[in-house]
């Protein structure tokens, strides 16, 4: 029997994981050995009782009585706190779901590549912050590395049984968010509950609200250049408000093989679940005469100065993709909590990035979590100086 674990199994990429699970027949079919969450223990509790889960962790020891009781006679064992989380990564499985949000997922995420044979990565923040750190534990354990974020899951499997040198171009498609068509006046006093409003896909509350900034594009530009080693300049981003095409890889006698499908998580998910084979999924099929048309527009520049930032962060490598994250982070964080405009998000970003003492510590590459971690605590201290400095100001 196939071994699964599923890190934050209790998101929206982690529910959509356990349904693919449980339609797939569930415990009789899989050997569950971890889930995780966070807060919701009612949801982790009940995944973990109907998977048969050997251990279920929240990431919170204050939850942990309350997991306990929940489990009680279940024969799950309960377990909270990051050392919880990071020991139940570290169990043998065959295949293991990275779906925490964050930063938070980077040191689960690194310890389920040395403990799985193939890792579903949602966590782009993983690559983000230390991509050479998990390409180098991936290779070292031989655990084979499947992205599951929908773009880059498209690129894959257009370049699957292809050249990789023959690559001339990734374009990775963007819906534009809920802001798409908005002015920057209208952005700069647009409300979290505005931002969180996805027009075509359902997800998480952060990276719907990164979706609106196109921070999200941003990480995934460099999740792409990390996943398939090309350089900046050779990825591109297209905004394409539908989100049929997942992406598309042109090759260097100008073929574009592109990925189209309905917007479904279950799809990428899928595919990284059954690979290396194909299976039927709960997608709802695509139907072209009801579609009739796709729309491609370049993202504007200015209404969304994350894509540039992404590929000054490239340019510059090291460090600079793990300050990247945490001041991008804090600044949601800020965003969310109504500290900071919608506008804000990016200047702090990119303010944080020039502060002389962040500069100090981005020029290395990483090498270690130890590295990653410090350099993400510098970025949002300086997120932190920049946001008690300009809270309340209104931005325009
Ligand atoms: P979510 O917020 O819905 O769920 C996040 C999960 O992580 C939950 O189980 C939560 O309990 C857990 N978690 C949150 N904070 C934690 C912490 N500090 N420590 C440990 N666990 C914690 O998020 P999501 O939308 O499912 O996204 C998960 C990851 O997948 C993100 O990296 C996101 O960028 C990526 N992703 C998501 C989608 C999507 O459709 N939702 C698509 C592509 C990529
Ligand atoms: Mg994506």
């Amino acid at each position: 029997m196939r071994r699964i674990s599923i890190f934050g199994a209790t998101g929206s990429v982690g529910v959509n994981t356990v349904d693919l699970i449980n339609r797939g027949g569930g415990r009789a079919a899989f050997d569950v050995v971890a889930l995780s969450g966070g807060a919701n223990i009612a949801l982790l509790a009940e995944q973990a009782r109907n998977l048969g889960a050997r251990i279920a962790v929240t990431a919170y020891p204050q939850h942990l009585d309350e997991l306990r009781r929940a489990l009680e006679g279940s024969g799950v064992e309960a377990a909270a706190g990051p050392d919880a989380l990071t020991e139940a990564a570290s169990r043998p499985t065959d295949w293991a779901m990275s779906a925490i949000v964050g930063v938070a997922g980077l040191r689960p995420t690194l310890e389920l590549a040395a403990s799985t044979r193939v890792l579903a990565l949602a966590n782009k923040e993983s690559l983000v912050c230390a991509g050479a750190l998990l390409r180098a534990r991936c290779a070292a354990h031989k655990t084979r590395l499947l992205p599951v974020d929908s773009e880059h899951s498209a690129l894959w499997q257009a370049m699957n049984g292809e050249d990789a040198a023959k690559v001339r171009r990734l374009i990775l498609t963007a819906t534009g968010g809920p802001f798409r068509t908005w002015s920057l006046a209208q952005m700069a006093n647009a409300t979290p509950a505005q931002a969180v409003a996805h027009p075509t896909w359902d997800m998480g509350q952060r990276i719907s609200v990164d979706s609106a900034s196109m921070f999200n594009k941003a990480l995934e530009v460099i999740e792409a250049a990390n996943l398939y080693d090309m350089p900046a300049a050779a990825i591109e981003v297209i905004v394409h408000p539908q989100a049929i095409v997942h992406s598309m890889v042109e090759f260097c006698d100008g073929a574009i093989l592109a990925h189209l499908g309905t917007p479904d998580m279950r799809a990428p998910i899928g595919y990284a679940l059954n690979w290396p084979d194909r299976a039927p999924l709960p997608v709802p099929p695509l139907n072209l005469e009801t579609l009739r048309q796709l729309d491609f527009e370049p993202p504007d520049p200015l209404r969304f100065p994350a894509l540039r930032l992404a590929r000054q962060v490239l340019a510059a490598g090291g460090g600079h993709g793990a300050a990247f994250n945490a001041a991008k982070e804090a600044a949601l964080d800020a965003f969310l909590a109504g500290q900071i405009g919608f506008l804000d998000m990016a200047r702090l970003v990119e303010d944080v990035l020039d502060q002389p003492y962040v500069r100090a510590v981005i020029t290395q590459i990483p090498r270690d979590l130890n590295t990653v971690l410090t350099i993400d605590t510098v970025a949002r201290n300086a997120a932190e100086d920049w946001i008690a400095k300009n809270k309340g100001l209104v931005s325009d």
